[in-house]
């Protein structure tokens, strides 16, 4: 009999010669996990096959043998090198026919464009018997779901802006009603200025133990240049319980690793300092150097950050730093470029200049060379001007590219615990 309450699995079969080149990523297959893990259902394996009728008919016969779903994207083009539609027919044992109204559809939308369809394109009006036809309004290549006894087969083009409004619209309405039941919760935590190692001893014995009878809670911690993110999955028949749960597990996380903790709702770093700055009333300047604008760069990514941020320079050049930003020659000389006595001169520099209410400044050596036994590769200055004056050197790992991120995630911090009061 079957276990209504058992965890469903899918596959997911990436169609594309493209991806297994060096120049495209499989991607969408990311969006949909995603999806399909909050519907409650495990991703069991994602195979990538070339547009080959053989090799992915291998692979659709492979996933039909274990998975309850299975998805599979691209190959539904009008170029001979577009299989999936026909494949899937075939393994299935299905005939197709061709559908009229797909046929019309994807003839007005070329006459939309003032365009005669090419005779290639009629192949996408095919359909294998029994299967639904999901409509593409961005595009020609219709998709397909086909729901046997056992399993659901979506059949999805392989844009992205293709693929994802259509699963929305089509796929997960299916896949919910048909499976409801079991559901996947999440939250992350967002941490900065911390090691993994570190967020882990702190996080550990709490998080091993928020599970319930109710609800089961995995945690995973990621690791990306500058940020820390504790990821918590929660999954449970009750979506009360499973709420419930996950707050009081953030809730209790964020004390052990406050002040370090920078979100729970999902904003980044960057849309919290905004975030604070509005709140604030605060203009904000930076003055950058090893960080050539990168600050300002994350920031201004922000939508509405014009409204919060005045601008900055990139000072790289030491006289540059003297005639932008009115350093003291002599500091410079006495201290040198990558000294917390630089940092904090070019930070109230550009708070004066700019006439900002907060102003951040960085300037360090990012290497490979330019390092000294007393200033290494990865010693960084960081300062800030504003109300409370915070100026410091620092040490980070790594290449270039590395350390210039963790520098940008130390600035945008240090102006993050300023405008919340939090100790730097
Ligand atoms: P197709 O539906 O196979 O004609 O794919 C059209 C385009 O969609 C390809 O050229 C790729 O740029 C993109 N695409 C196909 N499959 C994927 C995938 N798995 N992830 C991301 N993009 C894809
Ligand atoms: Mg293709």
């Amino acid at each position: 009999m079957a276990d209504v309450a058992r965890a469903r699995t899918a596959e997911i079969i990436a169609v594309g010669s493209e991806l297994l080149t060096p120049f495209r990523l499989d991607t969408n297959s990311l969006f949909l996990t995603g999806r399909l893990n909050d519907l409650g259902i495990d991703v069991r394996r994602k195979t990538v096959v070339g547009d080959d009728p053989q090799d992915l008919g291998g692979a659709l016969t492979g996933s039909l043998e274990r998975a309850d779903v299975v998805i599979l994207t691209g190959g539904l083009g009008p170029t001979a090198d577009d299989v999936t539609r026909e494949t899937v027919a075939s393994v299935l044992a299905r005939p197709m026919h061709e559908d009229a109204a797909v046929l019309e559809a994807i003839r007005a939308r070329f006459e939309r464009r003032g365009a005669a369809m090419p005779a290639i394109n009629r192949r996408q009006a095919l359909v294998p018997e029994g299967a639904r036809v999901l409509p593409n309004p961005n595009g020609t290549a219709p998709g397909l779901t086909l729901e046997l006894d056992d399993h659901v087969i979506a059949l999805l083009p392989g844009p992205p802006r293709e693929l994802q409004p259509m699963f929305d619209a089509h796929v997960l309405p299916l896949l919910a009603t048909r499976w409801p039941g079991r559901r996947l919760h999440r939250r992350v935590l967002k941490v900065t200025g911390r090691s993994e190692s570190q967020v882990e001893e702190i996080a550990h014995p709490i998080y091993s133990r928020l599970s319930t009878p109710e609800v089961t809670i995995t945690t995973s911690i990621l690791a990306s240049p500058g940020q820390i993110e504790l990821q918590l999955a929660a999954s449970g028949r009750q979506p009360a319980a499973i709420d419930a749960a996950l707050d009081a597990g953030v809730e209790e996380l964020a004390a052990a690793l406050a002040p370090a903790v920078f979100s729970t709702d999902g904003r980044a770093l960057e849309v919290v300092v905004c975030d604070l700055l509005r709140a604030r009333r605060w203009k904000i300047a930076a003055a950058e150097s090893c960080t050539g604008g990168l600050l300002l760069g994350r920031l201004t990514d922000v939508p509405g950050s014009s409204a919060l941020v005045l601008g900055g320079v990139v000072a790289y050049d030491n006289q540059l730093k003297i005639d932008a930003l009115g350093v003291p020659a002599e500091v410079l000389a006495a201290h040198g470029a990558v000294s917390a006595e630089v940092a904090r001169a070019m930070a109230e520099g550009a708070r004066r200049r700019f006439g900002a209410d907060v102003a951040v400044a960085i300037t360090g050596i990012a290497g490979p060379s330019g390092g000294t036994e007393a200033k290494p590769v990865g010693t960084v200055a960081l300062a800030l001007d504003g109300p409370e004056p915070v100026a410091r050197v620092v040490w980070f790992p790594g290449d270039r590219a590395m350390v210039r991120a963790l520098s940008v995630a130390a600035g945008l911090e240090l102006v993050r615990r300023a405008a919340s009061r939090l100790p730097a």
